[in-house]
């Protein structure tokens, strides 16, 4: 059916405007939007042959053979419009206006996003909240949130951004926020605008229909925040609130002790604070965040009890602020959160805490701040001006040519440039502020300033899975999705952040063993469609509120989430899982009849994959059997999807299928243990780089003379004269007792050491008697280096994923970036 004119009124549940992130295509409505380097219309007619039976098309582009052939196709609503993105937002608007809950919007310049994850934390164990994902506030992903809207929400949270005039009165019209919240106001955004009272304006009209708004009071915003709200909305209640002036409507009291941090509010008239809270959080930006959320959580009922609790639950972002020691007696403040004008203002207060040291500033150029070059070095030269800033150091081809803006300063143009230099050896008992664009790889100078710290760590190195991931992409091409397995806290990398990392790099779907599992990751920002595979029954809440999937192996578990979806009413996503000779979970081939019959009769339910899992892909011994699991899995899997009528995702590949099957490609391959560079065969040994490297360093050097032995049970005996070190790593660790007595080795200063005696719990000795020059503090890699996680679990009579898994939570994860 084609629709010539609007209204739209959309019958699918879903809407995409990307054509590779469509799950449900049946159930998909498509906005053919066109961009700067795009255009969707491209991608009409490969979506109808994926099953997608709903377009939003433009009447520009609807012409020619495209349009002609689409006359012909069934059940195909077509909607043709002047323009795919104001349609959105129509829809959005439309959307939005049908449900009457309480939505907060929030707006400003910096902490938006920051703002609106906060305020959620707060609030999620009270209300059934809906929000924008990610930093979702632009003319697109503010319709696409708003649409996220549901019967069963009870809050809405939703940030608007805004880079231009006028933009403003459409996201109004989408989020139309009861309560409103005006985050920080400053540089970012500048680009746009003749002035920041222009842009705060703009800003302000979000709450052009809201009942309250809460800002904080400074002598830059409060009189533009009056004078716009009187004119746009003059019923509208002014919260303002202000760490200084007793005469706004509350009076904030923070104070920072140690880790811990005291906020008290305080209302105008009121003797006694109304909330008093703690908080992990200790720098002015996050508090300032903080405060607003409070404020409205406190609006929205909750109580101090209630907020105690939840506030406990917001944790500084370690990547913005960290307080590192340093060589030399130095002290290093690592922020590289927001390289602007404004963060940068935010930031030199942090001085005043280390009234005893001199002050170091070393800073990058500022990209992307939407100030002429020559005014904001000169700005940024005035604001460091009066800071009794002992030294300034700047990396970066800008601020080297406008060096003349600055009473001293000394220039780099790259951080490699400036750790060569030897400039950094100078510095000593000095407190060292660094502020730096990621491009400029601070941590160089970092790692150069850094002591050395000393204790058991598994280092991740993120590049390296990011390459291991776009090797897959190569090998696997663009017609096939990557599930990425991050069960068991990603093989014990860390699942938050190696999910995090594949989300980033576009990664299809992820993988949990147990909903838990997956409940942390979507309480930590991963909003990628996960897969359970050990759904329980009782579950079955938790899962559909948190949005994951189960895989369903067995009928008891079918009809049980059957008997759910039609109790609750809900259509939900499913995953078959199918048995075809690893004998441990799924249907048998023998069950598939039922099966196909029993889902017939479940329309509710949506079959999202069919899968199956590999016995010994690894292993080309076992080459027949496994082509013929992969032929099992092919016929059953087109039988099911012959009988439901569309086509779900099939998939069988894991990590070491990828490259010894081709053919088991299909439309996804789970990707597990090779992301971290381990494979048995040799192209990939070749192509991919090794991740994880396990480091712990050395206690004690001791002499050791002949016939003496060395721990537990005497068992490390001593033919000669010899020399220990005993390492800080033991079988509590995961250093596994099987390595004992030899049979596992050490890389100390490029040198392999062999274990001499029993593990022991915490600790374990090594043999280094002909080794010169080992000291206490030195570094001893466990694997990583020289020694190889797959020839270490040999030695240790097991194999990569126990290794892996087997690494304590006591063992420090570091995450690094090269
Ligand atoms: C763990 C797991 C994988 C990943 O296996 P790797 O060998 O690590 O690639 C794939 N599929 C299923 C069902 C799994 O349990």
């Amino acid at each position: 059916m084609i629709y010539p004119n609007e209204p739209v009124q959309l019958k699918s549940t879903y809407i995409s405007l990307d054509s590779r992130q469509i799950y449900e295509p049946q159930d998909t409505a498509f906005f053919a939007v066109r961009g700067l380097h795009h255009d969707g219309h491209q991608y009409v007619e490969s979506l109808y042959h994926k099953g997608v039976r709903e377009f939003i098309v433009e009447k520009s582009a609807w012409n020619g053979p495209l349009a002609e052939k689409a006359k012909s196709w069934t059940n195909t609503s077509i909607w043709v419009v002047a323009n795919c993105i104001e349609t959105l937002q129509h829809i959005a608007h439309v959307h939005r206006m049908s449900f009457g809950l309480p939505i907060v919007g929030i707006t400003g310049s910096n902490g938006k996003t920051t703002c609106k994850e906060w305020l959620y934390t707060l609030t999620k164990h009270k209300f059934q909240v809906v929000r924008s994902p990610k930093s979702f506030n632009s003319q697109i992903g503010v319709p696409l949130s708003v649409w996220g809207i549901k019967a069963q929400h009870e809050l809405g949270i939703f940030e608007a951004g805004i880079s231009q005039k006028q933009e403003m009165d459409r996201l109004e019209s989408i989020i139309r926020p009861e309560f409103g919240i005006l985050t920080h106001i400053g540089e970012a955004h500048g680009k746009n605008f003749a002035n920041e009272a222009e842009k705060l304006e703009e800003k302000l009209k979000l709450f052009r229909h809201s009942k309250k708004l809460i800002y904080r009071a400074t002598p830059a915003t409060s009189a533009i925040v009056i004078a716009t709200m009187q004119k746009n909305n003059p019923t509208c209640e002014l919260i303002s609130w202000s760490t200084t002036d007793p005469n706004q409507s509350i009076y904030v009291y923070w104070k920072i002790t140690g880790k811990i941090s005291q906020l008290k509010f305080q209302k105008r008239n009121q003797s006694e604070p109304f909330l008093s809270i703690q908080s992990y959080l200790h720098d002015e930006a996050s508090l300032e965040n903080l405060s607003h959320c409070l404020i409205q959580a406190h609006m929205l009922g909750m109580s101090n009890e209630e907020l105690t609790v939840a506030a406990m639950g917001i944790k500084p972002i370690s990547m913005r602020l960290e307080i590192k020691e340093g060589v030399r007696n130095n002290q290093l403040i690592d922020d590289s959160y927001n390289n602007d004008l404004d963060g940068l203002k935010l930031a030199l207060p942090l001085f005043k805490r280390y009234e005893e040291k001199k002050k170091v500033l070393i800073i990058s150029d500022f990209i992307e701040t939407g100030i002429a070059e020559e005014a904001l070095y000169k700005q940024i030269a005035q604001l460091v001006e009066n800071q009794k800033i002992e030294k300034i150091i700047g990396i970066g081809i800008q601020i080297e040519r406008n060096k003349h803006h600055f009473k001293q300063i000394n220039t780099y143009s790259t951080a490699e440039s400036l750790v060569e230099s030897g400039d950094l050896t100078s510095l000593h008992d000095s407190i060292i502020l660094l502020k730096g664009a990621r491009k400029f790889a601070f941590e160089k100078i970092v790692n150069a300033l850094e002591t050395k710290t000393h204790c058991t760590q598994l280092e991740i190195n993120l590049d390296a899975l990011q390459h291991n991931l776009s090797y897959y992409r190569g090998v696997i091409g663009n017609n096939t999705k990557i599930m990425g397995m991050v069960k068991a806290q990603a093989y014990g990398a860390g699942a938050v952040e190696i999910a995090k990392i594949l989300q980033t790099q576009g990664i299809e779907y992820l993988t949990v063993a147990y909903t838990d599992e997956g409940v942390h990751l979507r309480n930590n920002g991963i909003y990628t469609p996960i897969m359970v595979m050990n759904p329980q029954v009782e579950e079955f809440d938790k899962m559909v509120s948190y949005a994951l999937e189960p895989e369903i192996y067995n009928f008891s578990l079918l009809a049980a989430i059957d008997e759910y979806s039609t109790n609750q009413n809900k259509n939900i996503k499913i995953h078959i899982k199918l048995d075809t000779g690893m004998k441990r979970l799924g249907f048998e081939m023998s069950d598939i009849p039922q099966l196909m019959d029993e889902l017939n009769q479940m329309p509710q339910l949506w079959v999202v994959s069919i899968l199956s899992h590999l016995a010994a892909s690894e292993n080309p011994k076992h080459r027949e059997f496994t082509l013929y699991q992969i032929n099992q899995f092919k016929e059953a899997a087109q039988a099911i999807s012959d009988r439901l009528g569309y086509r779900p995702l099939w998939h069988i590949a894991n990590s070491a299928a990828i490259q010894n099957y081709p053919e088991a490609h299909l439309d996804m391959v789970r990707l597990g243990i090779s992301m971290y560079g381990i494979s048995g065969n040799s192209v990939e040994k070749n192509a991919l780089e090794n991740v994880l490297s396990l480091k712990t360093y050395v206690s004690q050097v001791k002499n050791v003379t002949k016939g003496e032995t060395v721990g537990y049970g005497r068992i490390g005996q001593f033919e000669e004269n010899g020399k220990i070190a005993t390492l800080a790593i033991g079988y509590a660790d995961g250093y596994s007792r099987a390595l004992g007595n030899g049979q596992g080795s050490f890389e100390i200063n490029g040198q392999l050491c062999p274990t001499i005696g029993s593990i022991c719990m915490d600790m374990c000795m090594v043999d280094v008697s002909k080794i010169n020059g080992i000291k206490e503090g030195d570094e001893a890699i466990v694997f990583g280096r020289k020694i190889q996680l797959g020839q270490l679990a040999k030695s240790a009579q097991t194999i990569p994923y126990e290794m892996m898994t087997g690494i304590s939570s006591r063992v420090k994860r570091i995450y690094i970036r090269e």
